[in-house]
């Protein structure tokens, strides 16, 4: 490998994986094709800010293309709202450049941190706290260009190379480099939304309020106690977000104002520190609805505030679990896997349950479905860990749900494919010079 090749670990955001992988770092999209060359037969994936939890964007032993460099704004439709941006920009600043433009304008769709890259949001269909209104990122992706191993691009759009649109939207970077997006923001009367937290005490309290809301509120989340039991099970405050329009100009953008230098040790996080830190949390938000006008910064990127936030699990990182039921089986699916959690006495402050609309995604692999998603995170005990996760993923597939890759590092190929029974469809539409760990483990055991 030439100079472009350097070899260098690096982590999944969940810090539970880390390989050693040859490192391109391009400065400019023409540099592309040669690197491709260079890397022959070697798998390749494309890297944006690593914000993905498990494997799905790691390439152990191959090829990772950082695409963070490529973030130039190709064009700013002002009045109609059109994007036209390389695929190494980040949502950040993507912000920024509507605050640039008066605040009215905003992704149509966002994940609950602002540090991810155009590329990352298309490859895994991102979606957000309004999927019930607004569907995913993929929903609103006019085009893109995507750059095949063999140095060829292709516009891909509703119309033009349509299966193969459909497959790089949620296709965890498997199809080709997404070299840039036409996306469609949407208008906002401003950069301030108003926000209301309910503290609730049933998890059919949790399903009234969604559908209370779903009306009038485009952005819900339930923060969930996923130590709970018994009635209290899925007990927890319930947020739900609107833009407004506010006279006064937004602050700017918040970098992390606190980082962790550090992993913390395991101990740090235990079932007792938990269990206290959940009540006092709980016991901390009003059951009247308490409404405020805030900066949409801190109401929908919370975490963004403390940097390497995922040290807190300890060395041995962490896994998060993030799975959807469908509506037909949400309220039974989602009892059974908080049972299985409680019992378990583990699992994570940050446990979040929401339920996504039925606005189908145009991506083939695309996670969400009309259901309940629920997300936390498990500090990686090893085996332990590993065994309640795989309870958890016999639930969901009972259920007739499935796993986010996004989230994910260790589900076994037979659950994966039973929850995306289309992956045959997109294995065929896959570059053959790309590959990921996530995806060796996952389309392992049948004819891809
Ligand atoms: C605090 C936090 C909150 C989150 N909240 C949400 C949420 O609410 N909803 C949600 O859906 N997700 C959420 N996520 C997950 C995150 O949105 C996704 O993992 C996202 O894909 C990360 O983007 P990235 O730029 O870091 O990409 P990476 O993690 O680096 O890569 C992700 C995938 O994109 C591919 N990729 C990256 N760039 C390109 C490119 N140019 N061409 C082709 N493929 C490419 C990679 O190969 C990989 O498969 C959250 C993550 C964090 C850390």
């Amino acid at each position: 490998m030439g100079a472009l090749h350097q070899r260098k670990d690096a982590l999944s955001w969940g810090r539970a994986h880390h390989f050693t992988h040859h490192m391109a770092q391009p400065a400019f999209a023409d540099e592309l094709p040669a690197i491709l060359k260079e890397c022959g037969p070697r798998p390749v994936l494309a890297r944006g800010l690593g914000r993905s939890y498990g494997d799905s964007g790691l390439n152990a032993d191959n090829v990772l293309i950082d695409m963070r460099a490529l973030d130039h704004v190709r064009s700013f439709d002002a009045t109609a709202g059109v994007l036209d941006a390389e695929a190494g920009i980040t949502l950040k600043d993507v912000l920024e450049l509507c605050a640039q433009h008066g605040g009215t304008w905003f992704p149509p769709v966002t994940p609950g941190t602002k540090f991810v890259t155009l590329g990352g949001a298309i490859a895994n269909d991102v979606h957000g706290k309004n999927h019930h209104g607004a569907g995913c990122f993929g929903n609103h992706i006019l085009s893109l260009r995507l750059m095949r191993s063999d140095g060829m691009v292709l516009t891909c759009s509703p119309d033009e190379n349509a299966a193969l649109f459909r497959a790089t939207l949620g296709g965890m970077g498997l199809t080709g480099l997404i070299l840039s997006a036409r996306i469609a923001l949407k208008a906002v009367p401003g950069p301030w939304v108003e926000n209301e937290d309910i503290r609730y005490d049933t998890l059919d309290d949790f399903y009234a309020l969604t559908n209370e809301s779903l009306g009038d509120w485009e952005y819900t989340v339930a923060w969930i106690d996923c130590l709970a039991r018994g009635r209290s099970m899925g007990r927890g405050i319930f947020s739900r977000s609107r833009h407004v329009a506010a006279t006064r100009p937004a602050p700017p953008l918040q970098d992390p104002r606190l980082a962790l230098p550090v992993n913390l040790p395991n101990i740090a996080l235990n079932k007792v520190t938990l269990a206290v830190f959940n009540a006092l949390y709980i016991r901390r938000a009003s059951r009247k609805p308490t409404r405020k006008v805030v900066p949409f910064d801190g109401a929908f990127y919370p975490l963004d505030a403390i940097g390497q936030f995922n040290r807190l699990y300890g060395n041995r990182g962490f896994y998060q679990y993030q799975c959807v039921v469908p509506a037909a089986t949400e309220r039974e699916a989602t009892r059974a896997l908080l049972t299985e959690i409680s019992q378990a006495g583990v699992g994570s402050f940050l446990a979040v349950l929401k339920t996504f609309g039925d606005k189908p995604s145009p991506g083939l692999m695309s996670f969400p479905m009309p259901g309940t998603t629920l997300a936390l995170d498990f500090a990686n005990d090893g085996a332990p860990t590993l065994a309640l996760l795989s309870r958890l993923d016999a639930i969901t597939r009972a259920a007739g749900g499935r796993i986010y890759a996004a989230k994910d590092g260790r589900v076994s190929a037979a659950d994966f494919q039973a929850g995306y029974p289309q992956w045959t469809d997109f294995a065929r539409l896959i570059d053959p010079g790309f590959s990921s760990s996530f995806w060796r483990r996952v389309s392992a055991g049948a004819a891809a």
